[in-house]
């Protein structure tokens, strides 16, 4: 082989060296979260239950602490002053369909069952929902949580995923009773994992955190009613404390809207 022919080898191999390099160094580097901050969180609750606004805004507005609200709008008429000031706060008003369905497995849900829907009637319920909430909030959602965390219509063969019917409608979709925080280089923003905060106190919460900050990623929590105690309840308690900590610099917590979060992220991917 002549020299000029070496040579070439010789570049061709030290350039793919270089992109090997930066590839790996851009797998490892942590993700640049706003103002260098460790870790992101969100908070999120679902149903329109009562209490969130009863109890919960009155607690998050205190400590300037915006949270997502995955509402189905039959709940926001119940208390539609308190969510018309939620919006006004600043808090995400998001879809969690228009009559909530899961799988009939549930005896409440056997009327409304995911086996028995089709991804059309899916699209148009929840296309229906956001109109009903824009018109019920003067705000259109942006992400949506799925009702029992399931993505799915239909049975046995015949079952279909609704993930790329939200992906189209959503900058984002939550799951729920997930064991993980989100890779925010990787992960699908209309299948993001969703952490229960629901009957646990702050020590379990803050482990997930940190677990969370060691790598970079973001912790999605969600949760039902909020008060003192009681089942399907994210505790006063809990929350307060997790409140503080968010708020104390020295704990490098970027704390966010879901929406928030999902479009930062979709930035910084697509190099903005
Ligand atoms: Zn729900």
């Amino acid at each position: 082989m002549n020299t000029k022919y070496t040579n070439l080898l010789l570049l061709l191999c030290l350039l793919l060296l270089k992109n090997t390099i930066v590839l790996a160094q851009s797998a490892n580097a942590p993700f640049p979260w706003p103002e260098g901050k460790s870790v992101a969180v969100s908070l999120s609750f679902d149903d329109a239950r009562l209490s969130q606004v009863d109890t919960g805004t009155a607690l998050l507005d205190r400590y300037g602490v915006k949270a997502t609200f995955f509402v189905v709008p039959s709940s926001v008429e119940q208390r539609l002053e308190g969510w018309k000031k939620a919006v006004v706060a600043g808090h995400e008003i998001g879809n969690h369909s228009l009559v909530h369905p899961c799988s009939g497995n549930f005896l409440w849900a056997r009327e409304k069952a995911l086996e028995e829907y089709t991804l059309e009637k899916m699209q148009t319920e929840l296309q229906e929902a956001n109109q009903r909430i824009q018109t019920l909030l003067g705000v259109t959602p942006e992400t949506f949580a799925y009702p029992c965390g399931q993505a799915f219509v239909g049975r046995g063969q015949q079952t279909k995923s609704y993930v790329p019917v939200v992906a189209k409608l959503f900058t984002a979709g939550r799951g729920w009773l997930d064991e993980a925080p989100n890779d925010p280089a990787y992960c699908d923003m209309a299948q993001l994992m969703g952490i229960e905060m629901d009957g646990k106190d702050f020590d379990e919460i803050l482990t997930v955190i940190e677990a969370a900050k060691a790598n970079g990623h973001w912790v999605v929590l969600g949760g039902h009613e909020i008060g003192a105690e009681g089942p399907q309840t994210t505790r006063l308690a809990m929350l307060e404390q997790l409140l503080q900590y968010a708020n104390d610099p020295a704990n490098s917590l970027w704390i966010a809207p879901v929406g928030e979060v999902a479009k930062y992220i979709n930035q910084q991917r697509s190099g903005r």
